[in-house]
């Protein structure tokens, strides 16, 4: 698992929690202490609901090590991607990967909307490089978004399936585009709920309770976007407008100015709501 940020530590504990060995691993050390604290209260709260035994907690988190360096790489069968959305870290970590991992390895990226071709053509192996796309929180939600990119294998493809329905969740096949399914479709929402607070249409609160009490959303699309982190939607915004070319993907320049300003959403403390632990 490469990036221990809101995903990777996510993905981490899916993978433990399901017999997998895993590494955890992130250039920053604070990064690697942060997902290891949220990953042992996601357990302790999962032991409390009574979905897992403590010995069946404690065995997630005694799979789990975390390094600084990519090298457990050397060893995996698989590694999922989940660092930075931007292409200039993403992919001198699939080279490298490329160059650590045995042959056989599965490279697969969480990415939102970078193109999986191109994370693919990274390396000497584009058939073994697949999109395995998680949705947030990761160990609460059923969906994985499997994406072919022009060269990945149907072999790859049916082990990827085996192993995200191992996992107990419900893989869906898309091909690689902008965006993929979920985000082409999500994100427009988001933007243009971020266009009616910028426009004094209504506040925050309001467009939220519309869509959560008017269309039976359980989570209202700013709220969402503050889960997703601003930084995310906006990186993925760009990714559309640009590989679409169609000016209805155009983030709205509030989303813009609240990242400039570092309100990313939870994982800063504030976004379009304050959070305060
Ligand atoms: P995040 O900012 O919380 O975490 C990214 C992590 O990557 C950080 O801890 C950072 O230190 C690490 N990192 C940066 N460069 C690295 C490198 N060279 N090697 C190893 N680690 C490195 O981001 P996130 O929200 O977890 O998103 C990660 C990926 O998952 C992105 O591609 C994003 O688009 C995707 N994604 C995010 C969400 C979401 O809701 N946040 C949902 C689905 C997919």
């Amino acid at each position: 698992m490469v990036g221990a940020g809101t995903m990777g530590h996510g993905i981490a504990h899916v993978f433990a929690q399901h017999g997998w060995d895993t590494a955890l691993l992130d250039v920053s050390r604070a990064a690697l202490d942060q997902a290891r604290e949220a990953i042992a209260r996601n357990v302790e709260r999962q032991v409390k609901k009574g979905a897992v035994s403590r010995e069946q907690g404690a065995g997630t988190l005694d799979r789990i090590q975390m390094d600084t360096s990519l090298e457990a790489a050397g060893k995996a069968d698989l590694v999922v991607e989940a660092a930075t959305e931007k292409p200039e870290v993403k992919f001198p970590i699939f080279r490298e990967l490329d160059r650590l991992a045995p042959e056989t390895t599965l490279l697969a990226s969480n990415t939102s909307a970078i193109s999986i071709t191109t994370l693919a053509a990274q390396t000497g192996r584009p058939a073994q490089v697949i999109g395995m796309h998680f949705m947030n929180p990761v160990p609460v939600m059923p969906l994985v978004e499997v994406i072919r990119g022009l060269e990945t294998s149907d072999e790859t493809a049916r082990r990827t399936l085996e192993i995200v329905r191992a996992l107990g969740k419900t893989p869906v096949e898309v091909n690689d585009a902008p965006g993929f399914v979920s985000n082409r479709v999500l994100m427009p929402m988001i933007n243009e709920a971020i266009f009616c607070v910028m426009e004094g249409v209504a506040t925050p609160e309001a467009v939220d309770t519309v869509m959560k009490l008017g269309m039976n959303h359980p989570l209202g699309p700013l709220a969402l976007a503050d889960l997703i982190g601003l930084d995310v939607c906006l990186a993925i915004l760009d990714v559309l407008h640009r590989d679409l070319g169609d000016d209805k993907y155009r983030p709205a320049p509030l989303l813009r100015k609240m990242v400039a300003a570092g309100r990313l959403g939870r994982k800063s403390g504030r976004g379009f709501y304050v959070y305060r632990d």
